[in-house]
């Protein structure tokens, strides 16, 4: 049998983690398969996925900036499940002999890495969401109506006002409030239980905490999305004040190892895909230095 075909599409795609991880995971289950990066610009996102099943290819991961367009065309030419279609945006395609099918795993990556690795239940729980981009639009709409409430703060109070009205077309409004200035982010991260910081701030070397120490009260548990340095400044300010926190590695894990469970029907080795995933961060921190 020919050598099965996986992969990534992304523009630009160079720096993924995602090779390294499921390669190992193939070669763990002694499946024969590839898995590569293609690079594919916006333009020609569509020839693309068109061309997947006479490319021999059994299963891609979908990133930025391909997502949503991704999300739309498999309306259109093939079939979404339910999350994916709520979210309108798509991670991961399976292609079969009937067709594409897309997913969306980083939602479902993110919730059983909060129970693994930061072991809180997020139902019942106030849940505050810092940042409302692409990462925290996935996490809320998963969550959905779980958490008691969920409290979003941006910048930006256009991406806020846009993931508010999103989340109400599906689940119940009065659960997601909308936070709009630093005192009222104060008084509402003082109510809750889960923070879970989906902006980018940490990722950079210089990079502050993106919340003051004073405010992670004891009792709270953090999730910082940012997974490319052992300890990102929000984990360490976290730490400091004995407040139980995780990076996002574990989501980064999960998310490609329910693409993998997908595409293979097989149980994910993740703790060999955990540790291929940290070898290649080290990697890439060596190759920066
Ligand atoms: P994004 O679409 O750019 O969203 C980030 C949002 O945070 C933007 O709207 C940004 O506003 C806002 N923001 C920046 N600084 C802020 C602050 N101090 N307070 C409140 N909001 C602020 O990015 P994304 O794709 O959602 O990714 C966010 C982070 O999650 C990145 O670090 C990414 O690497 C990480 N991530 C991790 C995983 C994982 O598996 N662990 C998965 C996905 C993403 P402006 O655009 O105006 O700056």
């Amino acid at each position: 049998m020919a050598k099965l075909k996986y992969g990534i599409v992304g523009y630009p795609v160079k720096h993924s983690f995602s090779p390294a991880m499921q390669n190992a995971a193939f070669k763990e289950l002694g499946i024969d398969a590839e898995y590569s990066l293609f690079e594919v610009e916006p333009k020609d996102l569509e020839a693309f996925l068109g061309s997947l099943k006479a490319k021999g290819i059994s299963g891609l991961n979908v990133t930025i900036p391909h997502k949503i367009k991704t999300s739309e065309y498999l309306e259109k030419n093939g079939s979404l499940d339910d999350n994916a279609k709520r979210l309108g945006a798509v991670n991961t395609i399976k292609v079969t002999g009937g067709g594409l099918s897309g997913f969306n795993t980083d939602g479902p990556g993110f919730y059983r890495s909060l129970l693994e690795d930061l072991r809180i239940e997020p139902e019942g729980k106030n849940v505050f969401v810092l940042g409302a981009g692409g990462a925290a639009k996935a996490i809320v709409m998963y969550l959905g109506n779980t958490p008691k409430k969920i409290a979003v703060y941006d910048v930006d109070p256009g991406k806020t006002g846009e993931l508010a009205d999103h989340y109400a077309k599906y689940f119940d409004a009065g659960k997601l409030r909308v936070v709009s200035g630093e005192s009222e982010m104060k008084a509402v991260l003082g109510e809750s239980n889960l923070l879970i910081n989906a902006t980018p701030i940490g990722m950079n070397g210089s990079d502050p905490s993106p919340v003051e120490k004073t405010l992670l009260h004891p009792g709270l548990y953090v999730y910082d999305l940012v997974y490319n340095k052992p300890y990102t400044p929000l984990v360490k300010e976290a730490n400091s004040m004995k407040v139980h926190a995780v990076t996002g590695l574990g989501m980064l894990l999960y998310q490609g190892a329910i693409a993998f469970e997908i595409w293979t029907g097989k149980k994910a080795p993740v703790n060999v895909m955990r540790r291929a995933l940290r070898e290649a961060l080290q990697q890439e921190k060596e190759d920066h230095l």
